[in-house]
């Protein structure tokens, strides 16, 4: 079982002091993506699972994992944390199951796209009956009998606090942490890092040269892929297979075909037109390999979740749609390199808009990506 997940808890209201029982629940939280012959369906999904298959706990944690406040777990927290026993893979296919129940079939492919696996313990103490910790009062008016909780493993939280240097490896600069970014940036040597594990690791950047007043950097991760089952290496490719209204012109088929995604959290449908808006206009000019000096937007979505998405991007712009669900199947994606790159945006009115590749995010609705 993958152990590189977020586990939070939710808070208990009891005031007596009972012996507290935090069942685990797997949560599933992001985008889900379904291509379909009428195409693109998407959902934003918060659920959640029983960790462990017992009729004995509620089957998930309901809306509470939306409503509540939920603490990250801490090595100091009293009582006692079942372990997990349902691996989070088989309940994964469960939730897409359940969600593409409604839609056309065939579904020819499916992703699903954000921070997708967490765990949530709530708490629970047992006395003539099962009690729900967060409320105060019985989870069930079954009678507690012919079941011992200590025969299911448990214990204190073992939680290892990652720590990440915060002084830049290359220059011993403090390093600027962006709320919630994955990328931590030292404005001091120029340099964009991101941890893997307890260290940090170089990332490769760049910037758009900016045009105009009052910009906000976008990150995107711009992606290399092999893609094999269809030819889509260069830019004529590109205009080819998105049917483009304009002629292939002589070099296009020099310049490398790359995928461009959304390198941040956001609504599921918008951030599909990102994707495959800024992939099909395939961004030529120059790359400059500074930091942007104005508004940076944090990475919040970390490149394996981009990389997720290139399957539903390309099926996205691939024109005719007919054409498109005849080769699907037989296209496969393989990233090879990534680089991530600012994309400026005027702060206008209500949105920011990129002019050059004529796109607009409302600006209520980035304000309100960050609880995705
Ligand atoms: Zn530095």
């Amino acid at each position: 079982m993958a152990d590189d997940f977020f586990r939070y808890v939710l808070p208990h209201a009891t005031q007596a002091h009972h012996d507290l029982i935090y069942f685990p629940y797997w949560r599933f939280k992001g985008m889900l993506f379904f291509c379909g012959p009428t195409g693109i369906t998407n959902r934003f999904v918060d659920v959640s699972h029983q960790a462990i298959e017992t009729a004995r706990f509620p089957l998930s944690v309901g809306v509470r994992s939306q409503a509540m406040k939920l603490r990250f777990l801490s090595a100091d927290m009293e009582g006692r944390f079942l372990k997990p026993r349902l691996p989070f893979e088989k309940i994964a296919a469960n939730f897409e199951s359940r969600f593409g129940k409604a839609l056309p079939k065939p579904i020819l492919h499916q992703a699903h796209i954000g921070e997708a696996l967490s765990l949530i313990y709530s708490p629970f103490y047992i006395k003539d009956k099962l009690y729900d910790a967060i409320i105060d009062k019985p989870a069930s008016a079954q009678a507690w009998e012919d079941f011992n909780i200590d025969d299911l493993d448990g214990g204190s939280p073992k939680w290892h606090i990652r720590f990440v240097s915060t002084l830049c490896p290359n220059c011993g600069w403090d390093l600027e942490g962006q709320r919630d970014s994955l990328v931590i940036l030292c404005k001091n040597c120029n340099s964009a890092w991101y941890p893997v594990g307890r260290r940090l690791k170089q990332l490769k950047f760049a910037r758009l040269q900016e045009a105009g007043e009052n910009t906000l950097y976008l990150p995107f991760w711009r992606i290399r892929a092999e893609i094999s089952g269809i030819d889509l290496r260069s830019y004529a490719d590109l205009v080819r297979i998105a049917n483009l209204p304009k002629a292939v012109q002589k070099g296009w088929e020099e310049i490398p075909f790359r995928f461009w995604i959304p390198a941040f959290k956001i609504r599921p449908q918008l951030f599909l037109r990102l994707a495959s808006h800024i992939t099909a206009s395939q961004p030529r000019e120059e790359l400059i390999p500074e930091l942007p000096a104005t508004r940076i937007h944090p990475s919040t979505l970390p490149v394996k979740e981009a990389i997720e998405s290139l399957e539903i991007a390309l099926a996205d712009f691939m024109k005719p749609r007919q054409k498109m669900m005849e080769r699907f199947g037989n296209i496969h994606i393989d990233a090879q390199s990534f680089t991530l790159i600012f994309v400026p945006f005027n702060e206008e009115h209500h949105e920011f808009i990129q002019h050059d590749y004529q796109v607009a995010i409302n600006k209520n609705v980035l304000a309100h990506s960050k609880n995705l």
